[in-house]
């Protein structure tokens, strides 16, 4: 009896939320779906960010924090914003200023079963160098951080560690795959010389099995007191198979390798914001935004060149439109989110200290491959409540190959979410993205123009939406 009372209970609370859906207004009207055709048909047709990327990638180059490269960078995107009609600052943020001299040299020292064996490699970004004499050690072959803890000391002392988990290539979405793999390249440094290791050599981050070696930052925090850190390198995928093939058969190894990177003094450099106050609702701020640092190697196209390009022509795009938005729209090109962060990390402090509100931030930093749609977060408590209207204008999305997930939104934003705003991330299609990540081989060419502006029409299309409703 007591159940069925409950039950015709729940009948009638679930009526009643019916009832009241049904009188609801509508997320959305008929023009949207007009005015979203059109930001498409204007960004596939006029946009400006593959002619911008053009630019940034082979007239300037790879822009590694600290680097001429990187100051003519915040020049030009700072030009282009200004040319544009948005109020441009220039945020000072003090970046490392990290770089990697002469070409690395690696080879496998007369092998048993091979002999000598020229070995494609890359320092890790942060990394101090060798002497110029290089680094002669034997290696060994672990999988993990936790490996190396348990052999401690009597087995790691003195030797050069290659760490060589493969990412997971059962994974679908290919950003968990280097999240799962990615602690070698971080920290595999530092924890193998609390060991006495002499040397690290990481297994490059991609799913490819290839000879290019992906850079990428290490990082020294998890150092013991006391303790010196060691020269860090990546190896190429198909260079990794082959020492773990000679490792396996000659048991005993030497490797050499020689680097001649440095970090030398930080520099000055600068956050680009480009902004257009809001006609409504100035103190409720709209990012979108990329980082304008890259990696030396290659010319940051798809990282993260694209994301800086999408980011400027959301607003160009709008403005052709004769969009006048109710919110203010902020335009960041962030710094340093390689390799130190200092760029986010500055933005956020003054952001928190003006006692500014980001009612919404969109990041693009995974590429500028076909954009499948975007993932969400916030502070927790609040993450149904902001995530709720964005998902109901899913049918206007879904038309242009869209969808919605919860998932992290960008290194450089995802602090901003203590403002109570939702965050949120470009996801393009993430197939072909660790191809090219952090190698000699992100360029220009890489970019395909109408996945680029694509990108471009998907970002814009949330961002009208956010600026028209609110969240
Ligand atoms: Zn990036």
């Amino acid at each position: 009896m007591k159940n069925l009372t409950l039950s015709v209970a729940f009948l009638l609370c679930s009526f009643v939320v019916f009832a009241q859906e049904e009188k609801k207004e509508p997320a959305y009207t008929d023009d949207d779906a007009l005015f979203i055709r059109e930001i498409y048909d204007q960004a596939l047709t006029k946009g400006n960010a593959y002619d911008w990327l053009d630019y940034m990638t082979n007239n300037i180059g790879g822009r590694l924090a600290g680097s001429p490269q990187a100051a003519a960078a915040v020049e030009y995107t700072r030009q282009m914003m200004d040319t544009m009609g948005m109020e441009v600052t220039l945020q000072p943020c003090i970046v490392p200023h990290w770089v990697r001299g002469d070409k690395e040299q690696a080879r496998v020292v007369n092998s048993k079963s091979m002999g000598t064996v020229e070995l494609s490699i890359l320092a890790l970004g942060n990394s101090v160098g060798t002497d110029d004499f290089g680094l002669t050690a034997p290696v060994i072959e672990v999988k993990s951080l936790q490996e190396v803890m348990d052999l401690g000391i009597d087995g790691i002392k003195g030797k050069i560690v290659f760490y060589n988990r493969p990412m997971d290539a059962t994974q679908i979405k290919t950003f968990h795959a280097y999240g799962g793999a990615v602690d070698q390249r971080v920290h595999g440094a530092a924890v193998a010389a609390n060991y006495g290791a002499v040397g690290a050599i990481v297994r490059s981050m991609t799913l490819r099995t290839d000879d290019i070696p992906h850079t990428g930052s290490t990082i020294y925090n998890r150092l013991n007191k006391g303790v010196e850190p060691i020269p860090a390198v990546a190896i190429s995928t198909m260079d990794a198979d082959l020492l773990s093939k000679i490792i396996e058969k000659d048991k005993e190894v030497d490797l050499y390798f020689r680097t001649n990177c440095q970090m030398l003094k930080p520099e000055e450099s600068y956050n680009v914001i480009g902004e257009i106050k809001g006609s409504e609702f100035p103190d409720e701020i709209i990012l979108v935004g990329g980082h304008l640092d890259s990696w030396d190697v290659g010319t940051g196209a798809h990282d993260d060149g694209a994301g800086c390009v999408h980011a400027m022509d959301v607003y160009n795009v709008l403005k052709q439109l004769n969009y006048k938005p109710k919110r203010t729209i902020r335009v960041v090109m962030f710094m340093n989110e390689e390799n130190g962060l200092a760029g986010a990390l500055e933005y956020t402090k003054v952001s928190n200290q003006k006692k500014e509100y980001h009612l919404a931030a969109i990041e693009s930093d995974r590429g500028g491959f076909s954009p499948r749609g975007f993932t969400m977060e916030a502070e927790n408590e609040i993450f149904s409540v902001k995530s709720k209207k964005v998902i109901e204008w899913l049918p206007l999305l879904r038309p242009y190959g869209l969808e919605l997930s919860k998932g992290g939104s960008g290194a450089d934003i995802s602090r901003l979410k203590s403002q109570k705003g939702l965050m949120l991330g470009l996801a393009p299609d993430s197939q072909r993205y660790f191809d090219y990540h952090h190698t000699p081989i992100d360029v220009w060419d890489a970019v395909n123009k109408r996945e680029l502006q694509l990108g471009v029409a998907a970002m814009a299309s949330m961002v009208y939406l956010i600026d028209k409703y609110g969240l």
